[in-house]
């Protein structure tokens, strides 16, 4: 009991919802027709990710506005 505990309870649930909810994007790869999923990069700046079949690069840059859209397709 105390407040020592709820802290620690509070701490866990924070990380668990920070892992599970990392950034990321829904992406169309169209040279494979494959749905897969980027998650944004390190410096915070874009969205990187591969093509799950042919590995073909596809990056998205975070807009400044912080108004990305849900969804993109890879050419
Ligand atoms: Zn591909």
């Amino acid at each position: 009991m105390g407040w020592r505990e709820v802290r620690f309870n509070q701490y866990r649930l924070f990380g668990e919802e920070v892992k599970e909810t990392r950034p990321h994007l829904g992406i169309m790869f169209k040279c494979c027709k494959v749905y897969a999923r980027i998650y944004l990069n390190k410096k915070g700046d874009a969205f990187v990710g591969w093509c799950p079949k042919c590995a073909a690069k596809v990056e998205v840059k975070v807009s400044p506005t912080g108004s990305t859209k849900r969804f993109f397709t890879a050419e």
